[in-house]
């Protein structure tokens, strides 16, 4: 037993004794003891009562002092109290904390309460997105940021993706927009400027574009008089010129390569200057698919077994280069990298998860480490190979661009000297039946 409850018996002792002695003398034992016991429940109940008017309204009043057990009593209450108010402190100095580096954030930062309802900003908000302090704190953000992407984007509740929209504050700035959903129904709102970057992406795609254009015609005239030159050291009469028939046949080949890859750089610049999704055009696919089959029968020479399967009807909305872009580029690589004798087999249907096109191939197949750098642009999966093969190194990323523009992505998988698939996957939406036409 701890001294306080020691005290506390002690004390009530020597009350029991002093109103024994007082009931002895007058004579009424029982009155006095009754007295004795009354006064002091009266003061364990005034304590209780000084406790429970502490407990309403702890910061309001200080800590009752109390003799016996109360001082114990209190004394933990005391020291409860010191503990919630340092852990307090250290929640306030953190919120602080946190509050003044979010403020100190170059990127607008929002909270966003239930049904979109903005809780809290940081400086950068008043600037990027126009919010004003105190008077927009409550407000719905779709009433201050008007814009009906950002009004699906906010409704879709798919965050995985930024999107970008024009700034409401400054014309000609484009911020991207991220949401971030967190706790109970709560969302943070993170606003970025990229006008900079923009333009710095603009212009990296308007020099490709104008350098590949400024290439062409140079290279139009050498080749010209290259092919001129090759054909005519090639004659039996020209003895003189015979030993530049290797040569010249060299630098035929490698100049026809540049004017693939120029090709292939300028269909990459005008797919990525096609923004927003690709237009809403009938592609008769079966049709394009066959004439890609005789024409790769051609290239192939007999060398492959070309098998192609299509579902009857199936017709898709797109855009009819972009996606014989896609087509072409992926029945030329199971070519190229399909060995004679080998299999090729093409297929074009749809199911409950959208419109697929698949090549598969039994050729050279692609090491696991490489498949998802494939789509990079000049990326090669053997140097040696890509300079034997002709192949301009952008095939695959102009499908990777083709796709996106279609909402499709591309799926690859391949095992080495078993083969590959290459499949682009459509939604469903891009659907288009000839029968229900
Ligand atoms: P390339 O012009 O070199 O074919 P691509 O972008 O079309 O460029 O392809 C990139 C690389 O992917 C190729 O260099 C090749 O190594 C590999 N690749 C593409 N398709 C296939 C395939 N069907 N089988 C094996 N490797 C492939």
């Amino acid at each position: 037993m701890n001294a306080a409850w020691q005290s506390e018996l002690a004390r009530l002792g020597g009350w029991t004794v002093v109103w024994l002695v007082i009931g002895l003398l007058v004579g009424k034992l029982a009155t006095a003891l009754f007295i004795g016991s009354a006064l002091y429940l009266a003061w364990h109940l005034l304590q209780v009562y000084r406790l429970s008017r502490w407990l309403r309204a702890p910061e309001a009043t200080e800590i009752p002092d109390g003799g016996g057990v109360w001082e114990e009593i209190y004394r933990a209450f005391r020291l409860l109290d010191r503990r919630n108010r340092r852990s307090q402190a250290r929640l306030e100095n953190l919120v602080s904390q946190y509050e003044a580096s979010t403020a100190a954030l170059p990127d607008a930062t929002v909270v966003l309460a239930e049904q979109g309802h903005i809780a809290w900003f940081n400086e950068a908000a008043v600037t990027l997105l126009g919010f004003r302090s105190p008077q927009d704190l409550g407000q719905r953000i779709v009433n201050l940021v008007r814009n009906p992407s950002f009004s699906d984007y906010l409704h879709a509740g798919r965050y995985e993706q930024d999107i970008e929209i024009p700034s409401p504050v400054h014309a000609g700035s484009l911020l991207s927009i991220r949401l971030i959903p967190y706790g109970d129904n709560q969302r943070m709102l993170i606003a970025r400027d990229v006008s900079q970057q923009q333009r710095l992406e603009q212009m990296r795609r308007d020099f490709v574009a104008n350098a590949s254009h400024e290439l062409r015609t140079p290279l139009t005239v050498l080749r010209g008089y290259l092919d001129m030159m090759a054909e005519e050291s090639g004659r039996p009469e020209q003895t003189a010129l015979r030993s530049w028939v290797t040569p010249l046949g060299d630098m035929v080949r490698q100049a026809t390569r540049m004017g693939n890859i120029i090709e292939d750089l300028l269909k990459l610049a005008r797919i990525e200057a096609n923004n927003g999704p690709a237009r809403h055009e009938v592609v008769p696919v079966a049709a394009l698919l066959h004439k890609l089959v005789e024409e790769a029968q051609a290239v192939s020479n007999g060398n492959h077994r070309i098998e192609l399967q299509i579902e009857p009807g199936l017709d898709m909305l797109g855009h009819p280069s972009e996606l014989q872009s896609i087509f072409s580029n992926l029945i030329h690589n199971a070519l190229q990298y399909t060995p004679a004798e080998g299999d090729i087999k093409l297929s074009w249907y749809s199911d409950a998860a959208g419109l697929h096109f698949a090549v598969t191939d039994s050729g050279i197949g692609i090491d696991r480490k490489h498949i998802s750098r494939l789509t990079e642009r000049f990326y090669r999966v053997d140097p040696s190979r890509f300079s034997r093969t002709g192949g301009t190194g952008l095939g695959l990323a102009i499908v990777k661009h083709a796709l996106e523009h279609h909402e499709g992505r591309l799926e690859i998988a391949s095992e080495i000297n078993v083969g590959s698939t290459f499949s682009c996957h459509f939604p469903a939406e891009r659907a288009h039946r000839r029968n229900a036409a």
